[in-house]
């Protein structure tokens, strides 16, 4: 973050003035006038031109400036050396001069630049230490304004319908909405409205598009800041900033006030490391206390988007503050088939388009990827010309979002391209002969630019509640099939299944810590909160349960992906025909489709029946 952005005007300022001054003085100095030394001379030497001369020694002795009169006109010049004009005057018997004293500047005039300097300087130190000492209390030069962007009525033309899925999210702000339109209805019967409603998820799933949409609907002026907005330059200015906010707020009541990001002012009070927490903590209580300070039905309500509620100040989700949370989720196939038809509007689609299944495949995109995805789409179908998007420019289009770009520029050793080809052949088996996981949406060998040399896509038929034991020790085998395949077929191994055996591991745990599905370790959770900060705070967290029980829980975790690893293997043994066939596809083709894939299966059975 620019440090200095509110300052970075002020030594251009002095030092503009500082050149002007430099100037000013060297034009004066050097302004030698409309005469010339031997042009004096040759005057003096003719006798009769030079009525009268005027000496102005200047304060740098010898250097001075010569005044002569001369046909009833005065001509100046500058000379280095008065003395020298003085004698060759007295040489040519010209005595009807004058000298005056020194010309000394002004004090102000010699010390003007240092003035200046002293000036900043002074203006500088008053800024930090007015800053420091009153919370914010400094006006000066509205560097504490807050930057909040405002939204009036009619600028803001977003409403729920541009919202898709999200229906029960939006029957929880509906009420909101009612308030800010007739509130008297709700003071009437007196109700206390909430003042503060949090809403909490992953990146790109729409809450500001539904903070947009509530101002929207109720036809309320948006006031909008972030919560990094607040936290930067000096001390005091975020709390400055939200009592501005505020008091902006409070005269155009009623109205939103939108704080995105809010876990950057409002983290857990006395944790975190480094530098400007202070800061933060200052701006926290400012946000509180004005909370705290606009009565209950004043018609300001405050919303506020985060996607790590689990670090914020539990102070912020007391009664009276931001006592109400709406939880935005990433959207299900149905939630993703309408945010689909959001951003398909003004694209025009070719026939081969299928929608249905584009929110089939898509299982964990958020709003924002999807619409990154057409976009994406658009754009490929200009490429080539086309005015209409195909289903191949989508497809493309979903590796380049989805799991990142498709280098194909990027040299791939024949080594490398056969291991990693086996890999995935691995997975893409067990997904297929595993009765809960899969079926396969595709198998390819392109690298996905985020790390991944290939990527096994399953198709999520349905999105489930709840994983049954039986789902996650599946997914606990289909994770090993890459590892699995690489043994049975080179006699090293790779590093390229670290986070399979990652997310095995993690599986495996879960199970055990969290979902008593082990009878050894019983129906005792032993998870820690793993999405708590892990610092500060949580250094001095206690496990909780003894070196016994973790010896239980390792042997368990190691028992299920042992069976899981024996199992894989079997699996993949026993269908090591298609685990060839498949590679040495990938290979030809380096990605293959759900159909060419399956296909491998039924030639295997129709070779085998004759
Ligand atoms: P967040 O604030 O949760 O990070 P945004 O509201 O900024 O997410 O969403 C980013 C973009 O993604 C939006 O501008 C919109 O185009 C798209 N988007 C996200 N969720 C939805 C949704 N439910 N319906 C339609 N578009 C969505
Ligand atoms: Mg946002
Ligand atoms: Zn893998």
């Amino acid at each position: 973050m620019n440090k200095r952005r509110g300052f970075s005007i002020w030594p251009v300022v002095v030092l503009i003035l500082m050149i002007a001054y430099m100037l000013y003085t060297t034009i004066q100095r050097g302004n030698t006038g409309n005469y010339s030394y031997t042009q004096f001379v040759r005057d003096l030497e003719a006798g009769t031109a030079i009525s009268q001369v005027v000496i102005e020694p200047n304060q740098e002795l010898p250097s001075g400036t010569i005044y002569a009169m001369k046909d009833g006109k005065q001509y100046s010049f500058y000379t280095a050396d008065v003395g020298r004009v003085e004698q060759e005057m007295l040489d040519h018997g010209y005595t009807n001069y004058t000298t005056t004293d020194v010309v000394r500047p002004s004090w102000i005039e010699q010390n003007i630049v240092y003035l200046i300097m002293a000036g900043a300087l002074i203006f500088f130190l008053f800024f930090f230490i007015s800053g420091q000492q009153n919370a914010g209390g400094n006006k000066m030069m509205n560097f504490g304004k807050s930057r909040a962007r405002m939204t009036r009525e009619g600028v803001n033309n977003i409403r729920f319908k541009n919202v898709a899925g999200l229906e029960e999210e939006k029957e929880d702000l509906e009420e909101i909405v009612d308030f800010l339109k007739n509130p008297q209805k709700y003071t009437k019967v007196g109700a206390r409205i909430p003042k503060g409603v949090i809403l909490v998820g992953p990146p790109g799933t729409g809450k500001t598009l539904m903070a947009k949409a509530v101002a929207g609907e109720a036809g309320v002026p948006f006031f909008s800041i972030s919560g990094s907005d607040f936290v930067e330059m000096y001390v005091g200015v975020g709390a400055s900033r939200v009592r501005d906010l505020f008091a902006d707020a409070k005269k155009n009541a009623p109205c939103i006030i939108f704080i995105d990001e809010i876990d950057a002012v409002a983290r857990r009070r006395g944790t975190g490391m480094g530098g400007s927490h202070d800061e933060r903590e200052q701006t926290l209580n400012q946000l509180l206390v004005e909370m705290d300070g606009f009565g209950v039905n004043e018609g300001i309500i405050v919303m506020a988007a985060t996607n790590r509620v689990d670090i914020l100040d539990p102070a912020i989700l007391r009664p009276g503050r931001f006592d109400r949370k709406v939880a935005v989720g990433r959207p299900d196939v149905r939630g993703r088939r309408e945010i689909l038809d959001v951003h398909v509007k003004g694209k025009p689609l070719g026939d081969d388009v299928d929608l249905d299944q584009i929110a089939q495949t898509t299982a964990g995109f958020t709003g924002a990827d999807l619409e990154n995805l057409m976009n994406e789409s658009a754009i490929a179908a200009a490429k080539e010309g086309r005015a209409y998007i195909v289903q191949n420019d989508i497809r493309q289009s979903f590796v380049r979002v989805g799991i990142g770009k498709e280098k194909k520029s990027r040299v791939i050793s024949d080594k490398e391209k056969r291991i990693t080809a086996y890999h995935e052949a691995g997975h893409a088996i067990l997904f297929h002969v595993l009765p809960d996981v899969g079926p396969v949406y595709s198998v390819s060998i392109i690298p996905t630019g985020i790390g991944a040399a290939g990527s096994t896509m399953p198709l999520p038929e349905k999105d489930e509640m709840f994983n049954t034991k039986g789902k996650m020790i599946q997914d606990i085998i289909v994770s090993l099939g890459g590892r699995v395949a690489e043994e049975l077929i080179f006699d090293d191994i790779t590093t390229g299944a670290s986070q399979d055996i990652k997310s095995a591991t993690g599986t495996a745990k879960a199970m055990v810590t969290q979902f008593g599905m082990s009878d050894k370790v019983g129906l005792i959770c032993y998870a820690d909160d793993e999405n708590e900060v892990f610092i500060g705070r949580d250094l001095a967290h206690a496990r909780g349960y003894g070196e016994n029980v973790a010896s239980a829980i390792d042997g368990e975790i190691k028992r299920i992906i042992d069976e899981c690893h024996q199992e894989a293997r079997r699996i993949i043994t026993e269908h090591i025909d298609v685990l060839h066939s498949c590679a040495k596809l990938l290979i030809e083709k380096e990605k293959i489709s759900r159909e060419e894939f399956e296909a491998l299966f039924t030639d295997k059975a129709l070779t085998d029946s004759q």
